[in-house]
C-alpha cells in the first residue's frame, strides 16, 4: 500500500476520495508517480517535489514497494529558467501560451510586455505541442490540460477576474520587476517599433491626427498605437492593482499621472 501525503495547497485540486490531504493507494498496477498523483486530481505541472520514503524521486519513478510519498507544490516565485530536480531542462526564456479560457489574461500579459501566444481555435493537443516545441509556459483554467506529459511549465489560474489573474501570474513567476508596458502588439504579439507621424498619417482618423504626435506600429500586422484614452484607462486599472507607479515610460513616450 502506498500512502500519499499532499501538501495543504493541493486541496484546490484533490478529488473527493482524498481525506485531509492523505490518500491510500493500492499498488495493484505498475504506474509512475506522475500518473498516480494525477489520478487524485493534481496535475504534474503544479508539483515542486516528490519524496518517496524520504528520498527525492522524479515523475517517472515507479513505486514497487509500499511506503510514504510526500507531494509538495511548486513554490513561488517559480523561476522556469533555472533547472530543478523535477525539471532538469529549464525553459530558455519566459514565454507563455494562453488557453482560450484565459484569453483576457493573455492580452493583459501582452500589454505588460510579455511574449504570449494565444488563439481561440487551439485544441488541447496543439497547446501541448506548442508548449513543448517553443518552451512556453501554459496559462489555463483547465486542470485536465495540464496533465499532458508534453507540458512542463504552467500555472492553473485560480483567480476569476482578469486583473486578479494578471497579479496571480506575475506573483507566481516572480515577474513584477519585468514589466514593459505597451511594447507588443495585442493583435499578434509582435514587438512594436516607434514610427514617425508622417509614416502612419494615412492610417489615422482625423481626431488622432490632430491630437497625437507619437506613434508605435506593429510591422507584422500594421496596427498603429498611440497614447490614447484606451491606453490611459488600462494604465489606470494597472495602477489600481499596484502594477504601475506615478510615471510610466513606454518606448520613450512618457505618460504623466496628475
Ligand atoms: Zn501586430
Amino acid at each position: 500500500m502506498l500512502i500519499i501525503e499532499f501538501e495543504k495547497s493541493f486541496d484546490f485540486f484533490l478529488s473527493k476520495k482524498v481525506s485531509h490531504g492523505r490518500a491510500l493507494c493500492p499498488l495493484d498496477r505498475k504506474a509512475g508517480v506522475k500518473d498516480i498523483v494525477e489520478s487524485y486530481g493534481v496535475p504534474h505541472t503544479e508539483i515542486g517535489s516528490l519524496v518517496f520514503n524520504r528520498r527525492p524521486v522524479d515523475f517517472s519513478f515507479v513505486c514497487l514497494t509500499g511506503g510514504i510519498l510526500s507531494v509538495g507544490a511548486v513554490q513561488p516565485p517559480f523561476d522556469v529558467c533555472s533547472p530543478s530536480f523535477l525539471r532538469p531542462h529549464p525553459a530558455c526564456a519566459v514565454r507563455f501560451i494562453a488557453d482560450v479560457n484565459v484569453m483576457r489574461l493573455g492580452r493583459l500579459m501582452i500589454l505588460a510586455g510579455f511574449d504570449v501566444c494565444s488563439s481561440s481555435s487551439y485544441e488541447d493537443a496543439q497547446i501541448a505541442d506548442i508548449a513543448e516545441q517553443e518552451s512556453r509556459i501554459v496559462l489555463t483554467r483547465d486542470t485536465r490540460l495540464l496533465m499532458r506529459k508534453k507540458i512542463t511549465f504552467a500555472r492553473r489560474i485560480r483567480a476569476q477576474e482578469p486583473y486578479a489573474q494578471l497579479m496571480e501570474t506575475l506573483s507566481f513567476f516572480g515577474l513584477k520587476g519585468a514589466l514593459s508596458f505597451f511594447t507588443r502588439c495585442t493583435r499578434c504579439n509582435t514587438l512594436l517599433q516607434p514610427v514617425t507621424k508622417a509614416a502612419v498619417l494615412p492610417l489615422l482618423e482625423p481626431k488622432t491626427r490632430r491630437y497625437y504626435n507619437e506613434f508605435l506600429q506593429c510591422l507584422r500586422c500594421g496596427q498603429v498605437y498611440w497614447p490614447g484614452s484606451h491606453r490611459d484607462h488600462l494604465l489606470e486599472k494597472m495602477r489600481a492593482v499596484g502594477l504601475v507607479t506615478d510615471k510610466v515610460e513606454i518606448n520613450g513616450i512618457k505618460s504623466d499621472w496628475k
